[in-house]
Order: structure tokens, then sequence, then C-alpha cells
């Protein structure tokens, strides 16, 4: 059994926290992370590990809840450190009594739109991240639609090309990265987004207070976050209401929901293959049915 020496003194020296080793509760974990709560009350950390050579996906996921936390409009967790300790790479985070019985989605709906608020005049990020464990790159650009072309679309075409999906999604996505001009013809607003706002990665707090995590940020059209939302459900009508209210979207909005959410799903082609071949191809076909 581990005693988390090696990374309770990291995470010690860089909090100023005096954790002893023994007090650890290894949780089921998410998606892609071991996880695991170490010290007692408030001393409590939430840690993720994974291999060692994946310490840059978690070096960027401290950079985006440092990014969202600095916008002090959603909470999120405070990132403590980063590290390796022998073959484990980790990432260590405030913890936070998720789970709380009387969430407030209204309280989220607002916050989001708040946290939206924070824009810059380029859409990307300084650095790239993950989606899932898949790569994504943020090079900064001047132009969403080139941006979402290459960085967004053409990036997980590609992907799914070399992972042995070829032929009608890459001859109709290309179709559609044609015509791409068309559907995002909005001009929107460069805001700081989660990037991977599923309903997996909002919990509430004991007050009932929001609380986002595993971000996958950058810069880009808050309509990608209120989209993904929507994706796999998990948020509800007064969440949606609160965000609309404190920020209406534009026209259009329902059409570039779905090219949004390609993105997700091409992206769980290439993870997990299977029926999402066919989710896939069947909303490039309404996306394309749009084009003028
Ligand atoms: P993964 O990167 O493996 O998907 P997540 O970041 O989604 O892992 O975390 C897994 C689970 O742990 C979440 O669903 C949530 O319930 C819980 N969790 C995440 N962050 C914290 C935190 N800071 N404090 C307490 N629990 C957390």
């Amino acid at each position: 059994m581990t005693d988390w020496q090696g990374i309770l003194e990291q995470i010690n020296a860089a909090s100023g926290r005096c954790i002893q080793s023994g007090h650890s509760q290894v949780i089921g974990g998410g998606c892609i992370n071991q996880a695991v709560v170490l010290g007692q009350e408030e001393q409590r950390v939430f840690v993720k590990l994974n291999r060692a050579e994946l310490l840059e996906m978690f070096e960027a996921e401290a950079a985006g809840l440092a990014e969202m936390a600095a916008t002090k409009s959603i909470r999120v967790p405070e990132p403590l450190c980063t590290g390796v300790d022998g073959d484990q790479a980790f990432i260590a985070m405030e913890y936070i009594a998720l789970g709380g019985r009387r969430g407030d989605p209204i309280a989220a709906g607002r916050q989001l739109a708040e946290m939206h608020r924070a824009t810059r005049p380029r859409f990307g990020w300084h650095r790239d991240n993950t989606i899932g464990s898949t790569p994504q790159k943020n090079t900064e650009h001047d132009d969403w639609v080139e941006f979402w072309s290459e960085q967004r679309l053409g990036f997980q075409l590609e992907l799914a090309a070399r992972n042995g999906y070829r032929g009608r999604l890459q001859q109709r996505g290309e179709r559609l990265r044609q015509g791409l001009s068309s559907l995002l013809d909005h001009a929107p607003a460069a805001s700081l987004l989660h990037g991977d706002l599923w309903g997996g990665n909002i919990g509430y707090a004991a007050d009932g207070q929001p609380v986002i995590f595993d971000p996958a940020c950058y810069y880009g059209d808050r309509e990608a976050d209120l989209a993904m939302t929507e994706l796999f459900g998990g948020f509800g009508g007064q969440f949606r209401a609160a965000y609309e209210e404190a920020w209406p979207l534009s026209s259009g909005y329902a059409v570039r929901k779905q090219l949004y959410n390609l993105y997700h799903i091409i992206n769980h082609l290439n993870l997990f293959g299977g029926g999402y071949l066919s989710q896939a191809e069947g909303m490039i076909d309404q996306l394309l049915a749009e084009l003028r």
C-alpha cells in the first residue's frame, strides 16, 4: 500500500499544509485518472494521478483552474500543485465536498455567464490541453471560423482518418468545413470557456453553490460551453433560463449547437469508436442541410 509520502511532501511544501501520511481515501476516480483524498478536515486535498509522462495534462488542468478562478465568477477547486513522484504524475487541488442535496442551478447559469464575460482579443489559449485524453490544440487565432475549422473540427477529422474512419465521414466532414463561415456568421466574442462542460464536470457544494472542475479551457464562442451542457443532460431548464436571462444567446444557436457538439461526438468516436460514427455522420448531414 502506498503511503503517498513523496507526493505529500510536494503538496505540503506548495500549500503550507502539514498533511501526515496515512490519512488517505482512494475514491472511484473519474473517466481518466485515479483519484485520492489526502489529509483530514480542512487540510484535505483532492489528488488525481496518472502515468508520469502525462504531467503536462495536469499542468494544463491546473492552469485552466487558475484561469477560471481569476474571473471570480463560478467556483472551481483552487489548484495547489502538480508534480511527479516516481512513475506517477499528479495534480493536487482544494478538496470540495460535492453532492450537496440542494444544488442551485440558477446560480450555476448566472455564474457561468459571468465567467464568459472574461474575454480576450484572440481565440485559443496560451497553451494546448486535452479533451478527455485526446490532445486539444489552442494555437491563438484572430478568426473564429478558421480556429474552429482547423483546431477543432479539422483536428478531430484527421484523427478519425488515422483511426481508420475514412470515406463518407471525411468527405461530408470536409464539405462542412468548407461551408463553416455561413454557419458561424454571428461574430462571437472570445470568452473564457470551461471547454468540457458535460454533466459529470459540475457538482454542488454543501451550501448549494455550483462548482465546475476538470476543464479543457480556451477562449472561444460561449455557445460551445452551452451546447455541451445540453449534449448529455444534467443541467436542466432552470440553469439554461438563468444563463439566458444573464446573457441572451443570439439567433441561430440551435444549429450552431449541433456544430459545436459534433466536435465532442467525433472525439468520442476517436476515443470509444462504435455508435458514435453514425451519430457523427447524422449530425454532419443535418448541418450540411443548413448550409446556404
Ligand atoms: P477525471 O479527470 O478522471 O475525469 P474528475 O476531475 O472528473 O476526474 O474527478 C472525478 C470525480 O471526483 C468528479 O466526478 C467529482 O465527483 C470528484 N471531484 C473532482 N474534483 C474534486 C474536488 N476538488 N474535490 C472533491 N471532489 C472532486
